[in-house]
């Protein structure tokens, strides 16, 4: 017994306290700024091979980001990386950030469906779809779940089947193989429910966004509530922006 305490106390404290306030050091890249800088903007957004950044004037879409940092290398008196890894947000254009911008990605409150705080507010469980992804966003969703993110504290986890499940979280390009089986999956949700894009792939279709083999009709008709960017996405993230979903007064 002894000898278990002595362990515990020498590997101190295995989880984050305070999720929250988390400071991440570089190399991580989070939110990007663009400073007001002349540059050639053309050469700048033909450095991106995923199309992220406009010109005239500058602005960098995280949807489609996959933060590879080629143009910061390039330019890095026009686009830095900070190290805010709150960068989710309920609304596709707050993820653009544009030329001068240093503000914290917002959320917008009021088109937060009244159902989803109501409900909830203290419990939520996922049914996680992997729809054509390459293991990395799911790697960080099951990395949120761990001793050090621990985001269960919330009551947020994963289930095994829709049927349990208060909502979907989609990884992947969504691939035309895919299609149906999330169709069917979030059909197997009982209301209310939530949808959630995870990573630039499920965002905008990432590398593959004009690829023939991916089917993202279902988007269509379905209202997204959480856009999580990153490829793949910090669990900080993640769990960052399920609360800033579902949770009142977190600050
Ligand atoms: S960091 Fe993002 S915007 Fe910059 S080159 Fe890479 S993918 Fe494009």
């Amino acid at each position: 017994m002894i000898k278990e305490i002595k362990v515990i106390k020498h590997n101190g404290k295995q989880y984050i306290p305070d999720l929250r306030n988390v400071k991440l050091r570089a190399p991580f890249r989070g939110r990007p700024e663009i400073s007001t800088a002349k540059v050639d903007e053309q050469a700048l957004a033909d450095i991106c091979p995923l199309g992220a950044i406009s010109v005239n004037p500058v602005s960098l879409d995280m949807g489609k980001c996959a933060f590879c940092g080629e143009c910061s290398f390039a330019f890095p008196n026009k686009i830095k990386f900070t190290q805010d890894y709150k960068t989710s947000s309920n609304i596709r254009e707050n993820l653009i950030v544009k030329e001068g911008d240093t503000n914290a990605i917002s959320f917008c409150k009021d088109k937060i469906r009244n159902e989803v705080r109501k409900t909830f507010g203290k419990s939520l469980k996922l049914r996680q779809v992997s729809a054509g992804g390459d293991n990395s966003c799911e790697t960080e969703l099951g990395a949120a779940g761990n001793a050090n993110f621990d985001m269960g504290r919330y009551g947020i986890e994963f289930t095994a089947s829709p049927r349990h499940a208060d909502g979907i979280v989609v990884t992947g390009p969504i691939t035309e193989n895919m299609a149906e089986p999330l169709r069917i999956a979030y059909d197997a949700i009982p209301e209310p429910k939530i949808f959630v894009l995870c990573g630039v792939d499920a965002i905008s279709g990432g590398l593959f966004a004009d690829s023939k083999a991916i089917n993202r009709s279902i988007l269509k008709d379905i209202k997204v509530d959480l856009f999580i960017p990153g490829n793949p996405s910090h669990p900080l993230t993640i769990i960052n922006g399920i609360l800033d979903l579902t949770r009142k007064f977190m600050k």
